[in-house]
C-alpha cells in the first residue's frame, strides 16, 4: 500500500533504526540525517517516514507531509547556521537527475558557495 515501509528500501531501514545514521532531527512524520557522502559542509537528508519513491509521488499523495519535509529542511539549515549565508534544498527526481535512492528525500546543502546552474 502507498506509504507503507518497503523491506528493500535503505531509507525505510534508517527510519526504523535498522540501519544506523547520524540523525539530527526527528518529527512524527520525518527524519533528518547527515549524508554519508557529504557534498558540502552541511549535507543533510530529510525524508518522510512514509515510503514514497520520489517527491512527486509524495506530494500527490500527502501535501502535508511534503510541507513537513520542507519545514524540517529549513530547521536543519537554521540549526547548522547556514540560513544566513544561503543553502539549497534539492530533490533529485529520476535517475537522469541523479536519484539513486527511491525513497523521497530532500538534500539540504550549505556551508560553501553553491553555483548556478547546478552540475
Ligand atoms: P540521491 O542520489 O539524490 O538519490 O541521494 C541519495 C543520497 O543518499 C546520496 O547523497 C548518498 O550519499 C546518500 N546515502 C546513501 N546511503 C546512505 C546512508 O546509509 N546514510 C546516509 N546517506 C546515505
Amino acid at each position: 500500500m502507498a506509504g507503507e515501509p518497503q523491506a528493500d528500501c535503505l531509507f525505510c531501514k534508517i527510519v526504523s533504526g535498522e540501519v544506523p545514521a547520524t540523525v539530527v532531527r526527528e518529527t512524527e512524520t520525518t527524519v533528518a540525517f547527515r549524508d554519508i557522502n557529504p557534498q558540502a559542509p552541511t549535507h543533510v537528508l530529510v525524508v518522510p517516514k512514509a515510503h514514497y519513491p520520489d517527491v512527486a509521488s509524495l506530494a500527490a499523495a500527502d501535501p502535508q507531509i511534503t510541507a513537513d519535509v520542507l519545514t524540517e529542511a529549513g530547521k536543519v539549515a537554521a540549526e547548522d547556521k547556514v540560513d544566513e549565508t544561503g543553502y539549497r534544498i534539492v530533490f533529485n527526481t529520476g535517475s537522469g537527475a541523479g536519484q539513486t535512492v527511491w525513497h523521497a528525500h530532500a538534500h539540504v546543502l550549505g556551508g560553501r558557495g553553491l553555483n548556478w546552474p547546478p552540475g
